[in-house]
């Protein structure tokens, strides 16, 4: 039906266009990539709607009715990038450079690489004639990379029709990968929530040459083996038990039928995964030591001594308990506690329509490729809808390796052209045939 030749030239060249406009976020100004979609959309007889939640700092949404009556599917995504150093990069970061099959520049994976595939599947809906079977909104947000207070955050408050109606969000966050020789789309159901937390430890100046008993630095370290041994036990929640019931399966162990799964799954966890950090992060609470300071000059006391912690919690735990439980094995009263930042955990249940059609779809685009669920131990624009228990996944239909995703955040980002041409037609379907 569609001259995929030319559409493929078209993505190219609307990839290009909006890496070439710098959305650098400080300061974002995504307000001229905005227009630009407007612009891009408005052509094609598709309306749109922009709001600013501060002078340029633009959230367009973009509707497309739908014959039936299921609530409104968003494809979402963020506008802005985070900096680059074009010193650093091969070819100009906001050149949008097309070289040995691959487009280069910073947001190619994050991800305007997501953006164009969505609008070239909105726009190829619209073209084709055919009303999807449910209505359609695409979401482009500001402010994605630092917080999203003005992006997602704020636009999720203002009065947008359809959009806390919403029932499925798909949004960045898992990509596909080759493992055990299969390619393995990981769809992220779920972010861990969040706690920063600063410690202060107070302690009695004087001269360094007449110790006192109570030395700042000398209790924090005291303190920090305390919350280190802090017990936590693997978790499995409903995301990651799915992940590494697939993965087993993968490595030729059915442990399907087999009961107490969580236990052999926690085995296998434990055995063949362990070197794998972003999987062992799915199964526990994490505390991270980052920021430690005390102390002026080498002949002076400490008066104090501060510890920031980054902690990760798995769905089910809250940043309020986690932090009582810090403060039990802390059990100092004189120690001072600052909540930096605090987030909960999200999760989407995997059992549903938009996850099964995804799935088939990939299988008919991909051959043998497998759909799994996924736990994220950082946040995405994802958690603010599912805080109103709005069903959201993150996937980036394409299959990338470990090393081509160490390029997002750093340098030469890039997005291979056969990636970019099938991940459009992954949206499309997914667009055309959700029920
Ligand atoms: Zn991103």
């Amino acid at each position: 039906m569609f001259d995929w030749d030319s559409i493929r030239t078209e993505t190219i060249r609307l990839l290009q266009d909006l890496i070439r406009i710098n959305t650098t976020n400080p300061p974002g100004n995504e307000i001229q990539i905005a227009l630009y979609i407007q612009e891009f959309l408005q052509r094609e007889g598709i309306g749109c709607t922009i709001h600013e939640a501060a002078p340029g700092r633009a959230n367009l949404v973009a509707r497309l009715p739908g014959i039936g009556n299921g609530k409104p599917l968003i494809v979402l995504s963020h506008l802005d990038v985070v900096p680059a150093n074009s010193g650093q990069w091969r070819f100009d970061p906001f050149e949008g450079a097309v070289a040995e099959d691959y487009l280069w520049g910073r947001g190619a994976l994050d991800m305007k690489g997501m953006l164009a595939m969505e609008l070239m599947a909105l726009v190829l809906l619209k073209r084709s004639g055919m009303m999807p079977p449910r209505e359609i909104m695409l979401v482009a947000v500001a402010d994605e990379e630092a917080g999203g207070n003005l992006g997602m955050g704020w636009l999720i408050e203002q009065d947008i029709p359809g959009l806390k109606e919403a029932e499925y969000v798909i949004n960045e966050g898992g990509f596909g990968g080759i493992r055990e020789g299969i390619p393995l789309f990981s769809c992220q159901c779920g972010e861990k929530g969040v706690l920063w937390v600063k410690l202060t430890v107070p302690g009695t100046p004087g001269h360094a040459s007449m110790p006192a008993r109570d030395n700042a630095i000398i209790k924090m370290v005291q303190i920090i083996q305390r919350i280190m041994r802090l017990k936590r036990p693997m978790i499995l929640c409903e995301t990651s038990r799915a992940y590494l019931k697939e993965l087993a399966y993968l490595k030729g162990l059915n442990l399907e039928s087999q009961i107490a799964l969580d236990y052999s799954l926690q085995l296998f966890a434990t055995r063949h995964l362990k070197d794998e950090r972003s999987i062992q992060a799915m199964l526990y609470h994490t505390i991270s030591p980052t920021i430690l300071q005390a102390g002026l000059k080498a002949n002076v006391l400490p008066e104090a001594c501060e510890l920031t912690l980054d902690c990760r919690l798995l769905p089910g735990e809250t940043p309020g308990h986690f932090l009582a439980e810090i403060q039990k094995s802390v059990n100092d009263s004189a120690v001072q506690y600052e909540i930096l930042q605090a987030a909960d955990p999200t999760e989407s249940s995997s059992d549903t329509q938009l996850f099964k059609t995804m799935g088939r779809i990939l299988q008919q685009e991909v051959p043998q490729a497998v759909l799994v669920p996924f736990l994220s131990p950082i946040a995405t624009d994802s958690r603010f809808f599912r805080y109103r228990s709005i069903t959201a996944y993150g996937l980036m239909p394409v299959i990338i390796s470990e090393a081509e995703l160490q390029r997002l955040h750093g340098i030469d980002e890039r997005l291979s052209l056969p990636n970019l041409e099938r991940g459009t037609r992954i949206m499309y379907e997914i667009l055309r045939q959700l029920e």
